[in-house]
């Protein structure tokens, strides 16, 4: 596998250790059904998928990206909340996994972090501000 240096999820300590990264990309999506034809993963894998081919264009310009494993935790699918597998995450809980992973990157210097949404359900816009006021970080969706 080629390993590219700006998806977490393929590079390793040693690759990384040398870099200074300013700005993280998180995807995050949903698990749910998407009718019979598309994966119940369609959110989460699409998001990804944007966010790498995103990260390596800004990559190939210089721009020190990383791209964090996608969450696929969406919320507000209550609606298909009976239907077999479709996994459903309050906001309440998105916000404490959002504040979790605002403290460890603004603690290891990343600057910026592009929240990439996927999921119509998750609702991030009015956390952003307050995001940006308690940690030490941009906070971009
Ligand atoms: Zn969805």
């Amino acid at each position: 596998m080629n390993a590219k240096p700006y998806v977490l999820e393929q590079t390793n300590w040693k690759q990384i250790k040398e870099q200074k990264y300013d700005v993280a990309i998180l995807p995050w999506g949903a698990t749910e059904p998407h009718n019979y034809h598309l994966p119940y993963g369609t959110d989460s894998l699409e998001t990804a998928k944007i966010a790498e081919h995103a990260a390596g264009k800004a990559w190939e310009k210089g721009a020190k990206v990383m791209v964090l494993p996608v969450i696929p935790l969406g919320a507000q699918n209550m609606g298909q909340i009976d239907m077999p597998f479709c996994l459903h995450t309050k906001p309440s809980t998105q916000l404490i996994i959002l504040k979790d992973l605002l403290t460890a990157l603004s603690g290891q210097g990343i600057k910026k972090l592009v929240l990439m949404n996927g999921h119509g359900g998750n609702d991030f816009k009015r956390w952003c501000a307050n995001c940006n006021l308690s940690f030490p970080m941009y906070l971009f969706l």
